[in-house]
């Protein structure tokens, strides 16, 4: 029997280019000139740079004035908090789950005071109003992500950003995962920073923006030419920027990710049925994010076993020196030992039903397999 085709279930990680982001990526290569420079093909480029701002402004309803393009997530995250210690915004309040483009750069910056989340994942604000009126006099800045990589968790966005907003703080937003599979309005979430990614949403790597509000005060982290109206120097990503619009507005029809939902609750019931947590189940989830947990098989174990019987999913776990880590994101949410194995599998705008049904079979047996080799130990 023929072995059937791979399948992917790594959105979160990236998202599978769209045909449209790879036509714009080629058409804005062959342009072949500088968005900066005045002749008709550099303006040509200005033109397709500023197209695309705009289009990716209006994708998350924030002004195309106060938008800049930069490398990706990680870099549009640290701008942000680079650009808030440096205005004098601290202590530095960050959720328990952030990616760690956030953790680390608000480490870097001095350090930051965790801000816990349930054991669904979702933050505790009752901690977050006590911590803001205890640092009264100053302006802090707290980041709290839209939705959670690993779990796929929303967070309570809006809510926490008017109590940061009556403490005269800034809250920025790490919308890198959300976009593109909810809807994402910055005035009403209450932001005033929020940065994305392309790859994630079936654009290019290394692209993405941060876009921010009046009361935010951005400071020139990255110095050089004038790019950006002097706000991130360094030639801009054309083709890069090309595709990431495009992406974008492919991802305004939400139909192929809203069905994920209903075939990855079904997935998850199967597992759950043998055994698996399924985290964050009891919060309101992106609708392609599936993360669970067991004690006894680790998360590396799993990923590999999967591999073998070609479906492509990740470690609920950073791995770093060649070792596979705990999820930093189930300790926080108290799934001890389960945190070292904890799985995700996440689809998008090309994943079939067939892929979710195959997904929890191969794991069943897997898992079958796993469980029979643990006895004969
Ligand atoms: N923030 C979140 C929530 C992410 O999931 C990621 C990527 O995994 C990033 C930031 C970093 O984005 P990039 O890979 O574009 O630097």
């Amino acid at each position: 029997m023929a072995r059937p085709e791979p399948i992917y279930l790594d959105y979160n990680a990236t998202a599978p280019i769209r045909p449209e982001a790879v036509e714009a990526v080629a058409r804005a290569l062959q342009i072949g000139a500088n968005p900066s420079s005045v002749h008709a093909a550099g303006r040509k480029a200005r033109a397709l740079v500023e197209a695309a701002r705009e289009t990716v402004a209006r994708f998350v309803g924030a002004s195309a004035q106060s938008l800049v393009f930069t490398s990706g997530g990680t870099e549009a995250n640290a701008l942000a908090i680079q650009s808030a210690v440096a205005a004098g915004f601290k202590p530095l309040i960050v959720s328990a789950v952030e990616h760690e483009a956030v953790v680390e750069t608000a480490k870097a910056c001095g350090g930051f005071d965790p801000l816990p989340v349930d054991k669904h994942g979702v933050a505790d604000l009752g901690w977050l109003e006590q911590r803001l009126k205890a640092v009264e006099a100053s302006r802090p800045f707290v980041a709290l992500m839209l939705a959670n990589n690993e779990t796929g968790v929303i967070q309570p966005v809006a809510e926490a950003a008017a109590m940061v907003r009556a403490a005269n703080g800034w809250l920025h937003v790490d919308a890198v995962q959300a976009a593109g599979k909810i809807d994402i309005d910055f005035n009403a979430l209450g932001a005033d920073s929020l940065a994305l990614s392309a790859h994630k949403l079936g654009g290019p790597q290394g692209v993405g923006a941060l876009a921010w509000g009046e009361r935010a005060v951005m400071s020139r982290v990255q110095h050089g030419g004038g790019q950006e109206r002097g706000r991130r120097a360094g030639t801009e990503n054309l083709s890069g920027i090309a595709g990431f619009a495009a992406a974008v507005e492919k991802s305004v029809d939400r139909s192929a990710i809203e069905a994920q939902a209903a075939w990855r609750d079904a997935a998850a019931a199967r597992l759950a049925e043998a055994g698996a947590s399924i985290a964050g189940e009891g919060a309101p989830r992106l609708p392609n994010t599936l993360c669970l947990a067991v004690a006894d098989w680790p998360s590396e174990l799993q990923v590999i076993a999967l591999d073998l019987a070609g479906v492509m999913v990740s470690a609920g776990a950073a791995c770093s020196s060649g070792k596979v880590k705990p999820s930093r994101v189930l300790e926080a949410m108290s799934y001890g030992a389960a945190a070292a194995g904890a799985l995700r599998a996440s689809g998008g705008w090309a994943t079939t039903e067939a892929d979710w049904i195959r997904f929890a079979d191969v794991w069943l047996e897997a898992r079958q397999r796993h469980a029979a080799r643990q006895s004969a130990a």
